[in-house]
């Protein structure tokens, strides 16, 4: 078997001199993405599909625990249908792709391939509730959508057709869905923190960001180390509009007719595309083991004579090792250099390597992703000791992660200081005067920074004008250019 040259197959440029044909490589070599003849439509290969898995798994869990159940609702959406509440089709219009024809024949009625589902799902909901008993009522789906984007597409990041879940629930109280609204969103943060290592920001979106059709709207928001902002999640209020348009009525305790409160809530493979960009290196990916489909690889080092033994022990190894997801790579048309760099771009977090040497003083050498670190240890204690590694990652990636975070937060006073922040491209806190005009102006004059949200937690606000028309300012709300 050829040996392809090292060089070749490693990620050839630095991530800090070049990172946005660094992302293009690691999607590539690290085998997570391909690129098709449809612009913005991307294959997820396995590598990338095992950590949406992950992903899938851990929230899928967690909004079992509230009661959401699992449906699937058909990707084509009657034009009349998507048309019926107003300010919903405005916002997504721009987008949708059509269906004019099946066969040869021209359709009576254009069908739009889903961009998100509120039309779809809540006429099926208005045949379906009917009295108090019927809510709340909570279902979510696992699904592709289509948003016919023309901007410049992103694998993961800003793609036309990409996977995520939405979850469309009806309450028969504001109150009840409001709460669900801030369940649903913590678990938004926990899926990037405790999963992704990624820290973000809750908060509310300004009027001028939120969802088409929503009440308002809540987000986790971060920035990644290309200086944009990726939405992360949102998690929305619909209040009663869509119960309106749609027909949603329900019979209550006190015998009334009432409309009920919709929530939608949201997460897609775009948060890949952060993990990615925020712990991958110059060697190529970084995955926290939380997501990571390999924990560990173990890479035997090979000789003639001592080829059987090694083997013997590396196999002994893998058994010792079976609660993680470990894999044995025992190919040997490739030197144990060669396969280092390759599952080093690929991102396992730890390497194990064992020798003639190890197996005759019955230790191993356990090698770190995200900090190179090597150690010595015995083999009867490998399985505690890897568990213990894991854990090391995943919460270094996420102190590294905050720490970046931190450096590459600005907190600015006036124009002069935001200015120069977008240069550096750094996310922007900022006292603001929460008027539309004011952020389309931001949004004109910086060439697309907008505001990301209005964080629950409110940092100290360092001026009380709003840092670009000096009107007065109540909030501080975070600023950046944004996938
Ligand atoms: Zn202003």
């Amino acid at each position: 078997m050829p040996k392809p040259d090292k060089n070749e197959m490693g990620v050839t440029v630095k991530k800090s001199d070049d990172i946005s044909e660094w992302y293009t490589q690691v999607i590539q070599k690290a085998e997570l993405a391909e690129y098709t003849g449809v612009s913005g439509c991307m294959i997820f290969r396995p590598r990338a599909y095992a950590i949406w898995e992950k992903l899938q798994y851990f929230f899928d869990t967690e909004i079992k625990k509230l009661g959401v159940q699992n449906a699937y609702f058909p990707l084509f959406i009657p034009e009349a249908l998507l048309k019926r509440e107003s300010e919903h089709v405005a916002g997504f219009a721009p987008e949708v792709a059509w269906v004019t024809q099946g066969g040869d024949s021209k359709l009576n009625e254009r069908l739009a391939v889903r961009p998100t589902s509120e039309t779809i799902m809540y006429d099926a909901y208005a045949k379906w509730i009917r009295s108090h008993r019927d809510l709340p009522l909570k279902i979510n789906q696992w699904v592709n959508v289509v948003r016919w984007e023309f901007k410049h597409p992103v694998p993961f990041l800003r793609s036309r057709e990409f996977l995520w879940q939405e979850g469309h629930t009806v309450h028969a109280k504001k109150d009840d869905a409001e709460t669900e609204v801030l369940t649903i969103l913590e678990i938004y943060r926990r899926v990037f923190e405790e999963m992704l290592a990624i820290p973000v920001f809750k908060g509310k979106k300004s009027v001028n960001e939120k969802f088409a059709g929503a009440d308002y709207s809540t987000s986790v928001e971060t920035i990644v180390p290309s200086g944009k902002a990726v939405q992360a999640a949102t998690s929305h209020h619909l209040g009663q509009r869509f119960a309106k348009s749609f027909g949603i009525e329900f019979l209550d305790e006190d015998g009334q007719k009432k409309l009920p409160f919709q929530n939608s809530w949201g997460f897609s493979t775009r948060s890949i595309g952060a993990m990615i960009l925020f712990h991958g290196d110059d060697k190529g990916l970084v995955i926290p083991p939380k997501v990571a489909p390999m924990h560990a690889v173990i890479v035997p080092i090979l000789f003639d004579d001592t080829k059987e033994k090694v083997l013997k022990a590396a196999n002994k190894l893998k058994e010792l090792l079976k609660d993680f997801a470990v894999l044995l790579d025992d190919r040997d048309s490739y030197t144990p250099g060669w396969k280092f760099n390759e599952w080093e771009l690929k991102g396992v977090p730890l390497r194990i390597e064992v020798g003639p040497k190890d197996v005759v003083n019955d230790n191993v050498v356990v090698v770190r992703r995200d900090t190179g670190e090597k150690c010595v240890v015995r083999t009867k204690e490998v399985a505690g000791k890897v568990k213990e590694l894991l854990d090391g990652i995943q919460k270094n990636l996420f102190e590294r992660a905050k720490s970046w975070l931190k450096e590459n937060t600005a907190d600015v006073k006036n124009w002069d200081e935001f200015s120069k922040a977008v240069e550096q491209k750094k996310l922007i806190r900022a006292a603001w005067c929460e008027k539309t005009e004011c952020a389309e102006q931001i949004k004109e004059k910086t060439e697309g920074v907008k505001v990301l949200n209005i964080p629950f937690e409110q940092p100290k606000k360092v001026s009380d004008e709003c840092a670009h028309c000096k009107s007065s300012a109540k909030i501080v709300a975070l600023f950046a250019k944004s996938y």
